[in-house]
């Protein structure tokens, strides 16, 4: 069995999005109604994806908004990004623009394994982002594109699978699609 291969994944977007609820949903199966909104914390949980285990640390950002300035911690050894908003929020769907242009003048790559979430798709009623806008920015990305919600665990685990066959595939451990 080959070693479990660590890797440092980073979850940004605008407060209130749903970054610690993804987080805690996949670590720890479970929703939290309320979590502290300032505490930027790294969780890990061990993954496994065509047979091999990975360790992945996840930085559980404290937020961003369109003023943010990004610490050097956010660059120096992530290996892939999941930027999220909230699909009732067009205020949080400016704002993960803004974060992925600082984030790529940041890296200074073109290509970043990227995975763009739109969450709280539960909250029908309140939708004001749609799935083709959310699609269509992914697309200018270069990005794979989500919808989930948080809060019935619906397609959070896709987001790591996502984000972690990007990574293979832009080291070049997996064929293009
Ligand atoms: P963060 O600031 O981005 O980390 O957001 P949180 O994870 O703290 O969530 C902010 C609020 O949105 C909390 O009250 C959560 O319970 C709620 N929330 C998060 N995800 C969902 C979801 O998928 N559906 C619904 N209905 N509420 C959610
Ligand atoms: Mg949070």
């Amino acid at each position: 069995m080959a070693p479990p291969r660590d890797r440092k994944l980073a979850i940004m977007g605008y407060r209130s999005v749903g970054k610690s609820s993804i987080t805690i949903q996949f670590v720890d199966n479970q929703f939290v109604e309320s979590y502290d909104p300032t505490i930027e914390n790294t969780f890990t949980r061990q993954f496994k994806l065509n047979n091999q285990e990975y360790r992945l640390h996840i930085v559980d950002t404290a937020g961003q908004d369109e003023y943010s300035l990004f610490p050097d911690s956010y660059s120096l050894d992530i290996h892939g990004y999941i930027l999220v908003y909230s699909v009732t929020s067009a205020k949080s769907f400016e704002v993960v623009k803004v974060i992925h242009d600082k984030l790529l003048d940041m890296v200074g790559r073109i290509k970043i394994p990227i995975v763009l979430v739109g969450n709280k798709t539960d909250l029908h009623l309140e939708r004001k982002v749609s799935t083709e806008e959310g699609q269509k920015l992914a697309q200018t990305w270069n990005a794979i594109f989500l919808e989930t919600s948080a809060k019935h665990n619906l397609d959070v685990q896709a987001i790591f699978k996502g984000v972690i066959m990007e990574i293979e595939r832009q080291d070049g451990n997996l064929p293009e699609e």
